[in-house]
């Protein structure tokens, strides 16, 4: 207390303490804990408030219930200033906030801000190894730590869901914390495809071709979203050349084998065959309990091995899918609250499990049975006619193998007569158009999918 104070600093705090009484300890909270008692005169009282806006507030809310308890409490009239200046609680938080930042920089100081292509939980850490991926990673390991000089070209291929995303971008990021100025590029074939079609257009070719030809490192997923698409296969040819002669390093992903991919230029063929070519198979029953495991440590929670070990039973395709199992179960415990067991595990999956084994659905089955439910033959759907009887028949069976089966708009398009893309997307769109009008439409798509689900050669 400074000298001349005049000593009401315990009416002041009676005062706020009987007005406390009253109002709702958040109220009381919001407005009093950031106020100090700063002195007193022979007749007022001065206190410390946080901003203008506060002080006009305490003084609306509370100014003359104060002053009629202070006048209660000390038989005078007292009269309370608000001044505005910093309190003791604003101290406090703020050099809580200063030592919060200064640990955050110390934790951090290794680290760079992240990649802003990629997924910083794509890391090496994450990635659970086993006999189907050792290969892949032990190279993409090596690959990051050593750009441009390991393996160059690499190309990672396998199905859906087996982890190439995953190990591509682990690839990006650990080169990205390991080398300072490297630039690295993640993109994925079909973004490069729009770029590209996109720079034509509106005539900015040669800052397209700048971009991907500066990058030090160069990472295209999903290659296999390229065949038919000659222009793109041209381009990213050239740019190939370009970083393979400057010994940049270039990682592509495929689905399948690069022998495999119908419809690519030969000599971008070569090009993705030169380097060093690793496949991911689907994970083993141990494998794919230790990514289950791994899985549900990340997410924190609760879950018994017998539900782990029924997942993984059921569940042999992939990655994905166990994934998107484990995500259903969490959120319906999480919903009802509940602690996930054995049951409820076996119920809530039990779709799910039917749900997942289609594996032997081909397009070829989904072209006959369409066809032979519309009396064509499978010809008519893989042909050129449009005839409006032909047509239709081909959009539903296009829309049916989108649902059921993991082939791109692309690889649908080319199974039924090399049609564009955007062919199947319009057809898959008018399909399902036509079932918010057509109430017939959809009983009779369900049934197609049912006996295809149901076919046993
Ligand atoms: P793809 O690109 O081959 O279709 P992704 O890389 O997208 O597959 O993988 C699908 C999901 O499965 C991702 O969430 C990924 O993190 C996860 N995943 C795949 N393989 C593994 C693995 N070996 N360990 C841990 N997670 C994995
Ligand atoms: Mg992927």
């Amino acid at each position: 207390m400074s000298g001349g104070d005049s000593g009401y600093e315990v009416f002041w705090k009676e005062a706020v303490h009987q007005i406390g009484e009253k109002i709702s300890e958040q109220e009381f909270l919001m407005w009093f804990r950031n106020m100090d008692y700063l002195n007193s005169g022979d007749s007022n009282i001065l206190v410390a408030v946080p901003s203008s806006f506060y002080k006009d507030q305490v003084t609306q809310r509370y100014l003359p219930s104060l002053e009629s308890t202070l006048f209660e409490l000390s038989g005078q009239k007292l009269q309370v200033t608000f001044k505005v200046q910093k309190t003791s609680a604003q101290i406090e938080s703020e050099t809580k906030n200063e030592k919060a930042k200064k640990i955050d920089k110390a934790s951090s100081k290794k680290k760079k801000r992240p990649h802003s292509q990629l997924k910083q939980e794509y890391n090496f850490e994450r990635f659970v190894r086993g006999d189907n991926n050792d290969f892949a990673y032990m190279a993409s390991y090596a690959i990051a730590k050593n750009p441009g000089k390991a393996y160059n070209p690499c190309m990672i291929y396998g199905g859906v869901g087996l982890g190439k995303t995953h190990l591509l971008q682990a690839i990006g990021n650990l080169s990205y914390q390991e080398f300072d100025n490297l630039k690295i590029s993640y993109v994925t074939a079909e973004t490069f495809t729009n770029e590209f079609i996109l720079s034509i257009k509106e005539n900015t070719i040669h800052r397209f071709k700048n971009k991907y030809r500066s990058v030090d490192m160069l990472l295209i997923d999903d290659v296999h979203f390229l065949p038919g698409k000659v222009e793109t296969q041209e381009e990213l040819f050239h740019t190939f050349n370009a970083l393979y002669d400057a010994n940049k390093q270039m990682v592509f992903t495929s689905d399948r084998p690069v022998s495999e991919l119908k419809k690519l230029s030969d000599r971008l063929r070569s090009r993705f065959e030169r380097g060093l070519n690793v496949d991911l198979q689907p994970p083993n029953y141990e494998t794919r309990i230790a990514i289950l495991k791994k899985k549900v440590e990340e997410k924190n929670v609760e879950i018994p091995d017998a539900v782990i070990e029924l997942i993984c039973q059921n569940i042999k395709t992939n990655v994905r899918d166990l994934e998107k199992a484990l995500t259903k179960l969490i959120a319906y415990a999480e919903l009802v609250n509940r602690t996930i067991s054995l049951e409820i595990a076996e119920r809530q999956l039990k779709d799910f499990f039917t749900e997942n084994d289609y594996r032997n659905v081909t397009i070829d089955l989904i072209q006959r049975t369409v066809a032979e439910y519309f009396a064509l033959s499978p010809n008519d759907l893989k042909g050129k006619r449009r005839s409006k009887a032909i047509a239709f028949p081909r959009q539903v069976a296009m829309y049916i193998v989108r649902n059921l089966t993991e082939y791109s708009t692309t690889e649908v398009g080319l199974e039924f007569g090399g049609r564009d893309h955007t062919t199947v997307m319009h057809a898959c769109q008018r399909i399902e158009d036509r079932m918010k009008t057509d109430a017939t439409l959809s009983p009779t798509i369900q049934y197609l999918i049912r006996s295809i689900k149901d076919y046993r050669p």
